[in-house]
């Protein structure tokens, strides 16, 4: 199921609140769009780990932030 706006407007909300910068590390431009959340398995057994995946527009930078902390 793709994300809702509701999840992308309450990340953005996290994300204002924990005072997270918005600046790409790699080009320093301010232009990321949320793509996805995401699970990856985790390789000591413990099941998957929901991540929100953000990825920078214009150099394609991704990164990645606990959904479950972000409260999604
Ligand atoms: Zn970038």
């Amino acid at each position: 199921m793709p994300i809702t706006q509701e999840q992308i407007d309450k990340f953005n909300d996290w994300v204002s609140r924990k005072g997270i910068k918005r600046q790409c590390y790699s080009c320093g431009r301010m232009d990321w769009g949320i793509v996805d959340i995401v699970a990856a398995n985790s390789e000591t057994g413990a099941g998957t780990v929901p991540m929100v995946l953000m990825a920078c527009q214009h150099c394609g930078y991704i990164r990645f932030y606990s959904a479950v902390t972000a409260g999604l």
